[in-house]
């Protein structure tokens, strides 16, 4: 169990015991985590991780929880969250500095204001820019790997920065699933207010009338598969409104799994299941996940990603 007041002495930051998960995701879902933590600072982060390091402790890092399914039995160990301590941002030319814990959409704000263009279809994806560059999120064709020049890193209890060339970016993931992301640089190429002002409210509308954003949800529960869509897949085998307890399978788009209240994580659990087996054995596609799934069992975990 871990020692709370020696970790209490080793830090500044903000510490909860028992903290419901389900506060911190976007669907609304999740248990307690034995301890919740918001580092300071990243000198504090470091001595955070330092501590759990050699105490052996197990920890996550959460961003805004929009591209997590967390168990219904929370997370056996320490939850990291970065949105009050790690939350700068900077401009130096047209080189934006932004730390893990910045608001996807107070980054696209920022980068507007300053003239700065190419981010705007970031505008409506929910979380932080470390959540952003660990998914190497992104929509209508961009993706926030294009701007980037460099990622700050903590890798092997060290801040280090890594260039892109040697950031292993691919579709919806990056090379850092074993770091902690404490932010980036951006070169982005000048653009003109008013325009893209108009271009971040037409993205938004358009995202409005595609997605089923009137109930909690944790945005594409699967990965584009080659040459197809997840949601096209889901649809094409009848599970457009699937109900699983107090979660449903969207009506408007095959993709969201909707929390229509008080679904618990384990209803989730089950129309992953429905849906990739479903879709499996009438059109022979494997759906992968692209939603991270915290808190289940070894066994859970793989009953939907072989
Ligand atoms: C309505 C809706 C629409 C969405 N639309 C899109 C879309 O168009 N395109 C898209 O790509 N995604 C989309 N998403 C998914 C989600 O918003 C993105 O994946 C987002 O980038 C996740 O950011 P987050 O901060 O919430 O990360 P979280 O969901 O909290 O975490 C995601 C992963 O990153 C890790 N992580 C987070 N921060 C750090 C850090 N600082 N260091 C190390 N690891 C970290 C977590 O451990 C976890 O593995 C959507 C989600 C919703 C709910």
């Amino acid at each position: 169990m871990i020692n709370l007041e020696e970790l209490k002495k080793t830090f500044r930051g903000f510490i909860a015991l028992s903290e419901p998960m389900s506060k911190y995701t976007s669907f609304r879902i999740g248990g307690p985590a034995d301890v919740y933590i918001e580092p300071a600072d990243k000198f504090d982060l470091v001595k955070i991780i330092d501590f759990l390091k050699t105490n052996n402790e197990p920890y996550i890092i959460i961003g805004r929880g929009s591209n997590l399914l967390i168990s219904d039995e929370g997370y056996r160990g320490v939850v990291l969250n970065f949105e009050s301590g790690l939350s700068n941002i900077s401009i130096k030319e047209n080189i934006v500095t932004a730390e893990s814990g910045v608001t996807t959409g107070r980054f696209v704000d920022f980068c507007i204001q300053n003239n700065l263009a190419g981010v705007e279809m970031l505008a409506g994806i929910p979380g932080t820019v470390g959540g952003a560059i660990m998914m190497n999120a992104g929509a209508y064709g961009g993706e926030i790997s294009d701007f980037i020049t460099e990622v700050e890193i903590l890798r092997d209890g060290k801040i280090q920065t890594i260039s892109k060339a040697n950031s292993n970016f691919k579709y919806r993931k990056s090379g850092f699933s074993n770091d902690i992301i404490i932010g980036g640089n951006f070169s982005l190429p000048k653009g003109n207010t008013g325009e893209l002002l108009k271009r971040r409210r037409e993205l938004l509308l358009k995202r409005n009338e595609s997605q089923p954003l009137n109930f909690p949800n944790s945005g594409s529960m699967f990965k584009n598969p080659d040459g197809t869509f997840a949601a096209k897949e889901v649809e094409s085998v009848g599970l457009k409104g699937k109900q699983v307890g107090g979660a449903q399978i969207s009506e408007k788009h095959g993709n969201f799994i909707l929390n229509k209240g008080n679904a618990k994580a384990n209803d989730v659990f089950e129309l992953i299941k429905i849906a990739r087996e479903t879709v499996f054995q009438k059109n022979k596609i494997k759906l992968e996940l692209e939603v991270k799934m915290i808190g289940f069992s070894q066994q859970e975990y793989e009953q939907v990603h072989i």
